[in-house]
């Protein structure tokens, strides 16, 4: 199975949930949806306030149940072929874990845009991306139909230490395993500081990984000074001219003073080891843990400046709405996610991509 179909698979509820209460159309393509290119509301779609009734479906409907599971043969067509009720939209959304202040941006501009004529989907694809493609440029780009695959460029870290924090069991060794796994397979002389020395054999499962990887890994005795332990590896990486280290760090609760209080020192022997470092910090998140997620975000990036978020376990039962308030409450870009336990089950971030997915669109990345 590709990474698409699990992270497809992943979102499946959240998928269910949105077109749950759709209205299949007509098999009419897009511009013939409804819009008469006068600007005009067409008959019968979502233009109603969101108190509104549910649109009626359109004559000549015979396509029986809903868009969202069957009528597989017909998903090349299904930007075009559903409609959907605005506060149905806005629920669908908000379970979704988006909040509920971009989900009524969402249903806004998918609102604005349908009352040009595109289709109800194409509407909300482009008001999801939008909300979910932080890079103007890039948007821009898309909504000329540039297809922009992600996917094929290496991800750049910013400098040559990458700190990777985050609360226990959202993945973050695993992450940092994958990590290592991506940048050797493109080529860079990878190295592993394991700092998460509080976590009983959390520096050991790193060195595991970084053996079976062939990536050197620097460990410190269990309960060590975390930030010894990244400045050892900083010095290693400088020593040895690897490309590029990653600094594993404990995870205890967000909400422990001494923890962010640790993370600061981590980070201020890094640059004393190798100044200007570390350029990223990277927060690992879980998926499946939504709006808790969001709170988590905002206290590292208080105490250490998050530079990018890596979101993990999509292809489990994640809502999948929580990459819309990381990307534009915090404005940080995403820049991983994490589909499977497998070390390529890492893949970079396409806004793109995670639509098409998320409503269940013919794959252009995958
Ligand atoms: P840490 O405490 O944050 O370092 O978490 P670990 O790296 O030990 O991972 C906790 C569990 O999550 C392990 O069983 C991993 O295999 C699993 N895991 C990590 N990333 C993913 C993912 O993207 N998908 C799934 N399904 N499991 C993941």
């Amino acid at each position: 199975m590709s990474w698409f179909e699990r992270l497809k698979r992943g979102l499946s509820k959240t998928r269910g949930t949105i077109t749950e209460a759709a209205e299949p159309l007509d098999d009419a393509p897009a511009t013939d949806a409804g819009g008469d290119g006068s600007g005009a509301a067409p008959p019968g779609t979502a233009t109603a306030e969101p108190s509104a009734a549910k649109p009626a479906k359109q004559a000549g409907d015979s396509a029986p149940g809903r868009v969202s599971s069957g009528n597989r043969a017909k998903a090349g067509r299904r930007a075009a072929t559903w409609e959907m009720d605005c506060d149905d939209l806005e629920f669908a959304l908000i379970a979704a874990d988006v909040g509920a202040k971009l989900a009524g941006e969402v249903v806004a501009a998918a609102k604005k845009e349908r009352e040009r004529g595109t289709s109800f989907a194409e509407s909300l694809e482009q008001a999801l991306l939008d909300q979910l493609e932080p890079d103007r440029m890039r948007q821009k780009l898309r909504r000329v139909g540039f297809q922009l695959d992600v996917t094929r460029k290496v991800v750049e870290p910013a400098g040559k230490v990458v700190m990777v924090v985050g609360v226990n069991g959202v993945g973050k060794t695993t992450t940092i395993a994958k990590l290592g796994a991506y940048y050797s397979r493109n080529g860079r002389r990878v190295i592993f500081a394991a700092g998460d020395t509080f976590r009983a054999a959390g520096s050991a499962q790193l060195a595991v990984w970084g053996e079976r990887l062939g990536i050197p890994t620097v460990t410190g005795p269990e309960n060590s000074d975390p930030a010894a332990v990244a400045f050892d590896g900083a010095q290693r990486r400088k020593a040895g001219g690897h490309d590029l280290l990653f600094v594993d760090t404990a995870g205890r609760l967000h909400t422990k003073h001494n923890l962010m209080e640790e993370l600061k020192k981590v980070r201020r022997v890094i640059d004393r080891a190798d100044p200007g470092e570390p350029r990223d910090v990277w927060l690992v998140l879980d998926a499946v843990t939504g709006q808790n997620g969001l709170e988590q975000a905002r206290r590292f990036n208080e105490a250490v400046a998050l530079t990018g978020v890596i979101v993990t376990k999509l292809d489990g039962t994640a809502k999948g709405g929580i990459l819309l308030p990381i990307t534009r409450e915090l404005g940080l870009p995403i820049k991983f996610i994490g589909v499977g336990e497998q070390e390529e089950d890492l893949q970079p971030y396409d806004a793109a991509a995670f639509v098409q997915a998320l409503l269940d669109l013919p794959a252009r990345a995958a």
